[in-house]
């Protein structure tokens, strides 16, 4: 069922996202090569709690998980798309990271991600994080009221074969508002003018996830959460939480 939000809820979401956003940015000064994958954890744990935000990743369980996710941030390493398990590893020259990140703030959860590099960047990685971008940039276009799901899906899917990357098939972007995974699912390909219709107060998570390799094939880790790119190519994957409004498309997720 598709929830759509009063005008307060927007407001309300506003806050939650704009508390990702600085747990996201506080994430992205502190990564350098050395820094391990639970000192990001815990970077974006402190930003959270000390807005009195709570964790909608930390603990989360579905069905094909082995385990309870056991942090607040999802950090995929080079070829992990999503999903990645902040362990042990500390980051070296080159790598290039994604972040998600979720928050829950009088409950209303916003939801976001970014991509970066660390070190002296491959210029391959910075041009699939730049394509990643527009992709994101061009669904979150596409996310007006008269529009359709299918919209931001086509929108999204043109960047990405233009470049020619691949992309999951199954995976993808998500309504959004009390909890994290709501109703209508928002595939990264599509067919425009199909699918659910927007209107004011719907939100969205919009989240492309491209795999240099230009496949769409993925596999999933021995850990059972992180899914890395089948061929080993590396992958970026970038969110924001977006209201769809009569004034247009409203990032939740900014500072
Ligand atoms: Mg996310
Ligand atoms: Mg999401």
């Amino acid at each position: 069922m598709v929830e759509i939000k009063t005008d307060a809820a927007l407001e309300a979401m506003r806050e939650a996202g704009r508390v990702v956003a600085h747990a996201l940015a506080a994430v992205q000064e502190a990564a350098a090569v050395g820094v391990g994958l639970r000192e990001l954890d815990g970077v974006a744990r402190d930003v959270l709690d000390k807005a009195g935000a709570r964790s909608p990743f930390l603990g989360y369980h579905p069905s094909f998980a082995p385990a309870p996710f056991p942090a607040v941030i999802c950090a995929s390493v080079n070829d992990a798309v999503v999903h990645g398990v902040p362990d042990g590893y500390r980051l070296r020259d080159g790598d290039l990271v994604s972040v998600d990140c979720g928050a829950v703030l009088d409950g209303w959860t916003g939801d976001a991600a970014i991509s970066f590099t660390v070190g002296a960047a491959d210029p391959a990685d910075l041009t699939l994080i730049e394509t990643t971008r527009r992709a994101l940039d061009a669904g979150i276009a596409a996310a007006v009221t008269g529009n359709r799901v299918g919209d931001i899906s086509h929108a999204i899917g043109q960047v990405a074969r233009a470049a020619r990357y691949g992309m999951p098939a199954d995976l993808g972007g998500h309504g959004i508002g009390r909890r994290m995974h709501e109703d209508p699912h928002v595939p990264n390909r599509g067919r425009p003018g199909r699918g659910f219709p927007l209107r004011h107060g719907l939100v969205l998570a919009i989240e492309p996830m491209l795999m240099a390799g230009g496949r769409d094939a993925y596999r999933t880790a021995p850990d059972g959460w992180t899914l890395r790119t089948a061929d080993g190519s590396r992958a970026a994957h970038i969110e924001h939480t977006v209201a769809v409004t009569e004034d247009g498309p409203r990032i939740l997720t900014l500072p």
